[in-house]
């Protein structure tokens, strides 16, 4: 299990030791800051994590967390804004901060691919879902025959659920449903055996039952072609179904990193417990009301002092002196690689998580 966080960046090995990369994905530091005329905002604030194929990291928090900015910074869509990015992204022992242009746009749809939202945003309304898949896989294979993509372009659409994927070959993505469009697109993502997949809340447009099948459809997909998977979503419930580990970020940074056990089942940081209180469970009673996180997320321009949560935080009278307001938190290890960035002991969150958290659940 790669739960290993240097958001302690003090850690890390200096930037452009590829040797040294800890998993087959490794963010260390990384840091994505946009100038503007009002003040720097800093969207992914010291991000740290590593990944393994085959296994799959949920990163979970509101709009405005960074988690979103945080895979554009893999797959280097700053690199023309005016955004000032740092620290070192490892793919495979390659550092994606530092490769040419040319390399990057080579590595994405190649070794690296995404997932959007909204297909229909990925999809170009005016070509059929066949001819864009085709053009996906020349794109890297430029010694593919047209036949042959069309070959595989059809195959594919077979696995990802597509009934009669012949005839979807022609048709336009106004003909297909909204969980068809989600298909077409995850057939696309794959068509050139991506080792790094990107979802980025893939299922938030769909309904429960397709929303499912499309997870399910991820994971068999995941074990076929053992790629690892970057799942960001603010929803816990999806990742809890989905990862290996989950990443909880706010105001930019990790305030939670730990297996699925660590931070869906015993989660330890009082914005993880917001997550969970605010949000329906299927394992468990439905409640009559759920308890939604006081305030709003942090304007990432003027973070808050200390604890950046600390403005919402119902648990602040548990720290003395109002350290909250005034140090900032650690990411620190609770035990077993459970990463928390809180000012509360970690027995005494245990105890909170029982007795507090826990019966609202
Ligand atoms: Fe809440 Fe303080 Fe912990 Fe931040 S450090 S989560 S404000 S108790």
């Amino acid at each position: 299990m790669a739960v290993r966080d240097a958001t302690t960046t003090e850690q890390a090995p200096a930037s452009g030791s590829a040797a040294t990369a800890a998993g087959y994905l490794e963010l260390r530091d990384v840091k994505v800051h946009f100038p503007t005329d009002d003040g720097v905002v800093k969207a992914v604030d010291g991000l740290s994590f590593t990944l393994d194929r085959g296994q799959t990291i949920g990163i979970v928090g509101e709009s405005g967390s960074g988690k979103s900015v945080t895979s554009q910074a893999i797959l280097g869509l700053h690199r023309r804004s005016r955004a000032k990015t740092s620290g070192s992204i490892f793919l495979d022992g390659e550092d994606l901060m530092t490769v040419s242009t040319e390399r990057l746009r080579n590595l994405r749809g190649n070794k690296m691919a995404m997932i959007f939202q909204d297909p229909l945003s990925a999809l170009h309304p005016y070509y059929t879902v066949g001819t864009q898949i085709v053009e996906g896989i020349r794109v890297h294979h430029s010694d593919m025959s047209k036949a042959a993509a069309k070959n595989r372009t059809i195959d594919l659409l077979g696995r990802v659920g597509i009934p009669n994927p012949k005839k979807r070959y022609d048709q336009y993505p106004h003909e297909f449903s909204g969980g068809m469009r989600q298909r077409a697109m995850i057939a696309m993502a794959l068509a050139n055996d991506p080792s790094l997949l990107i979802a980025d809340e893939p299922t938030t447009a769909l309904d429960v039952t397709v929303q499912a099948q499309i997870l399910d459809l991820m994971r068999d997909l995941q074990q076929e072609f053992g790629s690892a998977i970057i799942m960001i979503t603010h929803d816990l419930g999806v990742v809890a179904e989905m990862a290996d580990e989950i990443l909880v970020m706010y105001g930019g940074k990790a305030v939670e990193h730990g297996t699925v056990d660590q931070v869906f089942y015993t989660p330890e940081h009082p914005y993880a417990w917001g997550l969970l209180t605010s949000m329906p469970r299927l394992d468990r009673v439905r409640k009559e009301r759920l308890d939604p996180i006081p305030g709003n997320p942090p304007s990432l321009i003027n973070v808050p002092s200390g604890c950046a949560f600390h403005p919402r935080c119902g648990y602040r009278s548990e720290v003395p002196d109002d350290d909250c307001k005034t140090k900032v938190p650690g990411l620190d290890d609770a035990g077993g690689e459970h990463l928390v960035r809180c000012h509360i002991p970690p027995p005494r969150r245990r105890e909170l998580y029982e007795t507090d958290v826990k019966p609202r659940l």
